[in-house]
């Protein structure tokens, strides 16, 4: 693109307010697009024009200006002219304007803007001469600090520096406590400052002024903050930002003048009623930059009620005609007041609900509109519990893996979390990094640190899952889990039992005991859960928080609007017990493996080596039917999935160097070999593989080693036989993981059903158990036809999909390159986080497409970690996925994500965009 590209289009390249509107962001930047549809109001907006982004972009094309600007940007100027009864550079009735940056998104404070453009030595004398020595002064020393910065380029701190100098002189705290005589030494120096920096005056000639700040703006689009910002914020960088070149109106101008920035509600609390900041005698800049400590609003009023009043009637008809929270940024020149700027308001978490909740009641909005004013996101926040404030510094950081705010006795393994949890300690497990081994002490312990590993390392994911606190790098700190130590920047030594504080928000650990505060906004809603345990759920009554309560009712909404079911992933009885209080209307995923790890990896150590397997089997059995029983009455009514034994069972044995360790040592000291010893050693060399993940796992272990998931089933179904003899009302799904061809899922199949029908052939009646396939290998996704023929039902494991897919490890990615490829922009998103879309969501799309054609009504789920991502949740309702299944904490984010999905589907409500 050319400039002369953009000129030959016909639209113009200079428009006046009257001659915009609010949906014209695109062309006038959001700053000019606000003015505009202000001025339309009839609000107090000084007169002024817009150099569009059209200008803009070709300028920055052409490295120069684009054809006609100059002509229009003149007769724009002569129309202001007119209106404002005030001519540029004239000395006598001077016109005074601001040039404004404003970009089709707000990127506060990222780009450029010149204040008090048209003064010059002629006009700063004919001011001094009517009276405004100060007035003039303060300006004129203002546009030299600004216009040598911006336009030319001098860094900021060399005018900074005089100031406070200047401050220092004269003995006081604020600028505009600095008199005639300061101020105009200032003004002199600044200018001095300009030639000796870039042998340039400080331009006499305001319309030379106003060219070059107009430029200034435009180049300003591709400075470095603005760029990082740009990159930070997912904002294109070929917009370019419009310039508005407004009338000066003055704040500080004595005492009836100030200016101030508000909102029409409070942006943290989302309490209703305006809130913000006043200063008086003051320009705009001072509040912003914080020169000056601001007073709250309130002192407006104090100073001046009806200028007061009038704010308040131009914010409510701002908000009333915006529908939503706006912040507006205001001057009072000697008792007159002028609105500035206004946009929607950016808010905390927190008020977004309160908000969207209460301009529902107001009528302003509908609860359809006020679901697409919040995300998954937002109320993740929420639910956490936290540290109350305070000054503590924390004794080391790491990455924050799974937020939330634990404090503990430090333990240094498993064993010993499990046993301090039992004597009802609270325990923070720290390890160099973690292993399907440490699960027990995981699900034991509040929090869990690791020195090494990433945001998908073991630790996190596991952690994330239950919903525990946990910070993996830390990298100071080195863990000695054999003397019972952790040691901190290679001196600091803490010893087991020692009681830290685990901040997995921040990612920041401290020494001693923390103040927790439990989320308000977690206990509403599991009080208020319709499928929590009778014994919780009577004592609900309305929340009083008022976050709360506007969260639990657009929940609530969320619930009538959605088409998606809500699940969780649980497999102990308080997990399911936790899933339901958080509106879970299932569990989607019930691992099997936990019930075998700790002191029962015995168990299938002994079923492996032949040492009693029989007994071993049976007691896995009968450990099985217990959980399964307690854990299928916990959810009586509600579907329970329950996936068959998945990891490959070397993860249940000693580990190989350890024993041949052993063995040689044994060897070397002329002693006879132990026979079970060697007889585990020979089994963990068989079953030991280079990639276990790739390996002997999932469905193929049934079919290879069936007896420890057979007896699984037969556990499974025994309960369930017996539960429905009790006439209650249970209703067990179960699931094949790893399935890559229909063949497996078939032989698989009849192994299963024989067990089942042979359980309820000893019962008498038939046990009625759906069987259904893991969708999360490539192959299965691109088959899914075949599979759909012979399954009940498909759910995605986006986990492993997305690690077959990728062929990246996701126990290892991030320490090893993940972190990296994004560091170098290869990728944009972990894959691991958030759905990848373009490719394992292809998978996807296929196997929902394939399956759905051999048989319509196979039910579809998800039950990987991306089931709970607000980011992810979008495009399985797009796929058509029937139930999301994630960690029971994030149950309460998927319900409301899947209710916003299903309004924006709907299409009437185009979420709003407050940036
Ligand atoms: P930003 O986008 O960084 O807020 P602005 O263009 O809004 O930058 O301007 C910076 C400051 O100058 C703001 O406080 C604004 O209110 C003030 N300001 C801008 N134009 C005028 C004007 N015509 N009269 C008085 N103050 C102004
Ligand atoms: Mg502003
Ligand atoms: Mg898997």
């Amino acid at each position: 693109m050319t400039a002369s590209d953009i000129t030959t289009a016909d639209r113009p390249l200079v428009l006046e307010f009257h001659e915009g509107d609010r949906t014209m962001a695109e062309l006038l930047g959001g700053k000019g697009a606000g003015l505009a549809e202000m001025t339309r109001l009839g609000l107090p907006v000084p007169p002024g024009f817009i150099v569009t982004t059209d200008a803009c972009r070709a300028f920055l094309a052409a490295g120069g200006d684009p054809e006609g600007l100059w002509d229009q940007v003149d007769t724009a100027l002569a129309e202001l002219e007119q209106r404002s009864g005030l001519t540029l550079g004239d000395p006598e009735r001077p016109l005074l304007v601001s040039v404004r940056s404003g970009a089709k998104f707000s990127m506060p404070g990222m780009m450029e803007t010149v204040l008090n453009i048209g003064l010059n030595d002629e006009v700063v004398a004919a001011l001094t001469e009517r009276g405004e020595a100060h007035f003039a002064w303060d300006s004129y020393r203002r546009l030299g600090q600004m216009y040598g910065r911006t336009v030319l380029g001098v860094e900021g701190a060399r005018f900074d520096d005089l100031l406070t100098r200047a401050r220092a002189d004269a003995g006081v705290a604020t600028d505009a406590e600095l008199d005639v005589a300061h101020l105009q030494r200032l003004a002199h120096d600044f200018r001095a400052i300009i030639v000796e920096e870039t042998g340039k005056e400080l331009p006499q000639d305001p319309r030379i002024q106003l060219r070059e700040a107009v430029r200034a703006v435009f180049r300003s689009w591709n400075g470095e903050r603005a760029r990082l910002y740009r990159a930070h914020e997912g904002i294109p960088d070929d917009l370019g930002t419009a310039v508005n070149v407004v009338q000066m109106v003055f704040g500080n101008r004595g005492e009836r003048s100030g200016s101030g920035v508000c909102f029409t509600r409070n942006p943290v609390t989302g309490e209703a009623g305006p809130f913000g900041d006043y200063l008086p005698d003051a320009q705009g800049e001072d509040v912003v930059s914080g020169v000056r400590s601001p007073m709250d609003l309130s002192e407006l009023h104090r100073r001046d009620p009806e200028i007061d009043a009038e704010l308040s009637r131009h914010l409510e008809a701002l908000e009333r005609h915006y529908r939503d929270l706006c912040d507006v940024e205001f001057t009072v020149e000697r008792g007159r007041l002028w609105i500035l700027q206004t946009r929607l308001g950016k808010r905390s978490p927190a008020a977004a609900f309160r908000i969207a909740s209460e301009l529902t009641d107001e009528g302003v909005i509908d609860l359809d509109e006020a679901l697409t004013r919040v995300n998954g996101h937002q109320l993740t926040t929420l639910l956490h519990p936290s540290f109350g404030v305070g000054e503590a510094a924390p004794l080391a950081t790491g990455l924050a893996a799974s937020p939330g705010a634990a404090v503990g006795q430090l333990v240094f393994d498993a064993a010993t979390a499990m046993e301090w949890a039992a004597l009802g300690r609270d325990v923070v497990l720290a390890r160099p990094e973690t292993s399907p081994d440490d699960f027990g002490g995981l699900l034991a312990a509040k929090a869990v640190i690791t020195s090494r590993g990433g945001l998908t390392s073991h630790a996190a994911v596991v952690a994330r899952g239950l919903g525990k606190t946990a910070v993996t790098g830390i990298e100071v700190m080195a863990v000695d889990p054999a003397a019972r130590v952790a040691t901190f920047h290679g001196d600091h030594v803490l010893r087991e039992g020692t009681v830290v504080s685990v901040d997995g928000s921040s990612g920041e650990l401290f020494e001693g005991s923390r103040e927790i505060q439990a989320s308000v906004v977690a206990t509403a809603i599991q009080q208020a859960s319709p499928q929590a345990p009778r014994e919780t759920s009577d004592a609900a009554g309305q929340p009083v928080d008022p976050t709360a309560r506007a969260v639990l009712r657009l929940l609530e909404h969320a619930d009538k609007t959605r088409t998606m079911g809500v699940r969780a992933n649980a497999e102990t009885p308080e997990e399911a017990r936790a899933a339901r209080r958080f509106g879970a209307e299932g569990i989607g995923l019930c691992r099997t493996e936990h019930m075998l790890m700790g002191p029962r990896r015995q168990l299938v150590e002994r079923v492996v080596t032949d040492e009693d397997a029989a007994g071993a089997l049976a007691e896995i059995e009968a450990t099985a039917l217990d959980e399964f029983t307690t854990l299928l009455t916990v959810m009586e009514g509600l579907p329970v999935v329950v996936r068959l034994l998945d990891p490959p069972l070397h993860e249940f044995l000693p580990d190989l160097v350890d024993l041949s360790v052993d063995a040689a040592v044994t060897a070397a000291k002329g002693e006879a070999a132990d026979p079970v010893a060697e007889k585990r050693l020979a089994a963990v060399r068989r079953l030991h593989e280079a990639n276990p993940m790739l390996g002997l796992r999932g469905v193929r272990l049934l079919l290879v080693h069936p007896e420890v998931a057979e007896v699984q089933v037969r556990a499974l179904a025994e309960a369930v036989a017996r539960l429905v003899g009790q006439g209650r009302d249970v209703r067990p799904e179960v699931m094949l993981p790893l399935v890559a061809e229909v063949a497996e899922l078939t032989a698989a199949r009849e192994r299963l059903e024989a067990v089942i029908a042979e359980v309820g052939a000893k019962h008498g009646r038939t046990v009625d158990i759906p069987v259904g396939v893991m969708i999360e290998l490539p192959r299965a996704a691109l088959t899914a036809a075949d599979l759909a023929a012979h399954a009940d039902f498909f759910s995605f494991g986006t986990n492993d999909l997305t690690q077959t897919t990728w062929g990246i490890s996701r126990d290892d990615a991030e320490a090893s390159f993940l972190a990296l490829y994004r560091e170098q922009g290869i990728i944009a998103i972990d894959p691991f986080e958030s759905l990848d879309e373009v490719g394992v969501g292809a998978l996807v799309r296929t196997a929902v497409e394939q399956g759905r054609r051999t048989r319509p009504d196979l039910e579809l789920g998800v039950c990987g970690e991306h089931a709970g991502d607000p980011a992810s949740i979008g495009f399985f309702a797009a796929a058509g996925i029937d139930y999301l299944s994630c960690s029971p904490p994030r149950v309460p984010v998927a319900r409301l994500e899947a209710g916003r999905q299903a309004v924006l589907t709907a299409g009437a409500h185009p979420t709003s965009d407050t940036r």
